[in-house]
C-alpha cells in the first residue's frame, strides 16, 4: 500500500504554488508520491479558452522533472470530455484499491467543492489536504471543513503552510513582464511559454 497525493488542476500554466502545495503534502503527510493530473476540459472554467493538452503536459513534465516523487497522470486527458474528479478518484481506486489517496487543493476549491460533480463520491474515496489561499478567512475555512465533515463524513486536513500568493491567471496576465513572473514558476516552464509564445494576447 502506498499513500498517494493527487494534484488535480488545469495547470495553465503550472506554477510554484502547485509545486509548494505538493511538496508540503509529501512531507507533512508522509506521502510516497504525488500524481499531477491535468484536466482535459475543466468544465467549471467554461468561459475561457484553455491551452492545448500537449502544451500543458509539456509544462507539467518540465516542472516535475527534478522530483522523482512527482509523476504525471494522463487519466483525465485520456478519458476525454469534461473532467470530473469523482470519475478520476473512482477509477484510481478501482485500479489500485490497496492505495490510500489524498486529494490536494487550495481553499478556493474547498469552498466550491459542493458545486463539483458528485462531491459525495469524491469524499468517499479520498482524504482532502487543503492549503490556505488568497485572503481566505481561517475561521470560514475551518467552518467549511467541519460542515463538510459532518455532511459527508469527509476527511479533511488543513496543511500547515504559509499562503503562496501565485495563480495561473495572474501569470497569464503578466506574461510579458519577465521580472514579475520569473520567481513564480520554474525556469524551464517559463522557457516553454516564451518559445511557444503562449499566453500572448
Ligand atoms: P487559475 O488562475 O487558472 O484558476 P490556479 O492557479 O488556480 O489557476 P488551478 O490549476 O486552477 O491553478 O489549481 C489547481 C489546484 O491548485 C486548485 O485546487 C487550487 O486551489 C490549487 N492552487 C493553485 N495555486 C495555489 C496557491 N497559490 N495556493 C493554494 N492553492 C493553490
Ligand atoms: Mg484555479
Amino acid at each position: 500500500m502506498a499513500k498517494i497525493g493527487l494534484m488535480g488542476g488545469t495547470f495553465d500554466p503550472i506554477h510554484n504554488g502547485h509545486l509548494f502545495l505538493a511538496k508540503q503534502a509529501l512531507t507533512e503527510f508522509g506521502l510516497d508520491r504525488v500524481l499531477f493530473i491535468p484536466n482535459h476540459i475543466p468544465w467549471m472554467k467554461s468561459g475561457r479558452k484553455i491551452t492545448d493538452d500537449q502544451e500543458r503536459v509539456d509544462m507539467v513534465l518540465a516542472a516535475i522533472a527534478d522530483e522523482p516523487r512527482f509523476e504525471i497522470s494522463y487519466i483525465e486527458m485520456n478519458a476525454g470530455g469534461n473532467s470530473y474528479t469523482c470519475n478520476t478518484v473512482q477509477q484510481l481506486h478501482k485500479e489500485h484499491p490497496e492505495h490510500e489517496y489524498f486529494f490536494i487543493m487550495g481553499a478556493d476549491s474547498l469552498f466550491s467543492i459542493e458545486k463539483w460533480y458528485h462531491p459525495e463520491i469524491i469524499f468517499e474515496h479520498v482524504c482532502l489536504l487543503v492549503a490556505v489561499r488568497d485572503d481566505c478567512d481561517l475561521h470560514a475555512l475551518n467552518d467549511k471543513k467541519v460542515d463538510l465533515e459532518e455532511k459527508y463524513q469527509a476527511k479533511i486536513y488543513l496543511m500547515h503552510m504559509d499562503k503562496v500568493d501565485i495563480s495561473s491567471t495572474w501569470i497569464r496576465e503578466h506574461i510579458m513582464q519577465p521580472d514579475e513572473v520569473a520567481d513564480k514558476l520554474p525556469g524551464n516552464v517559463y522557457k516553454i511559454i516564451q518559445e511557444r509564445q503562449l499566453y500572448i494576447n
